[in-house]
């Protein structure tokens, strides 16, 4: 399970009070090879002795991210699988959270290198996911699309029946709910647009200091552990404000 080894990352940092990697392949007794050349880095064991290899020439984002995938590769055994005891890292580690081409242990050693270097209450602030007028938002966003749908269902029934007088005062009901909530949500678009701008992906990314990539499997990783977020709304987090935009740029 993914969520185990994102505790076992948890475990490790809180037992060597440390975020480096390198210290926690010590503490693991883990052998760390600093290396060059057109590889990310690799994991292996020779009998008893668990080596990884990590790229000194990769900025430092990539660099952190890279020794802890190899970490993991060692700490969650899957240098021990069958057929396996050596792993190299080409590409694997750019390759997207939503990718189908990514085979399980890399995924994993992403969803764990994610977790290891970004911050859960930095990334919540990051993407405006902590902000409370956004999460009223969300809120309300889903509260108006219930009511749209239960609007046209029973819009359906009438259509095609003598409706009765309880379902004309339900129908009535409906659009006044439709109606207020979307004024609500107008004024809470208006208040984000004001206090915060638009927050997309990036933005997010470049406010942390990482990358895109890397931020998605974070983000996938903390819905997978029952955090109330959607990774999917913040590529669409400044198309959601558009119209508001337009009207400002008027
Ligand atoms: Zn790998």
């Amino acid at each position: 399970m993914i969520e185990d080894v994102l505790a076992r990352v948890d475990q490790l940092k809180g037992e060597t009070a440390s975020d480096d990697p390198l210290v926690i392949a010590k503490h693991l007794k883990i052998e760390t090879v600093p290396m060059e050349g057109s590889i990310k880095g690799y994991a292996m064991h020779i009998s008893v002795i668990e080596l990884i290899g990590y790229n000194v020439n990769l900025n430092a984002i990539w660099q952190s991210f890279s020794t802890w995938h190899e970490l993991t590769h060692v700490f969650d055994k899957h240098i021990y699988e069958p057929g396996v005891s050596f792993l190299c890292d080409g590409s694997f580690c750019e390759e997207s959270v939503y990718s189908n081409n990514i085979p399980r242990h890399e995924r994993i050693a992403n969803f764990a290198a994610a977790h290891a270097v970004l911050n859960d209450d930095d990334v919540m602030e990051a993407t405006g996911f902590s902000i409370p007028a956004y999460r009223e938002y969300r809120k309300l966003s889903a509260e108006y699309t219930k009511f749209c749908r239960r609007y046209e269902d029973l819009r359906d029934v009438i259509r095609f029946s003598r409706p009765s007088r309880s379902m004309l005062t339900q129908l009535n009901n409906l659009r006044r709910s439709i109606h207020s909530t979307s004024e609500e949500l107008k004024e809470l678009e208006d208040e984000l647009v004001n206090c915060y701008g638009p927050r997309t992906l990036e933005d997010a990314a470049c406010d942390l200091g990482t990358e895109i990539r890397i931020l998605e499997y974070k983000l996938e990783g903390m819905r997978l552990r029952g955090l109330d977020i959607d990774p999917h709304e913040l590529e669409q987090y400044n198309k959601m404000f558009e119209g508001v935009f337009a009207a400002d740029n008027m």
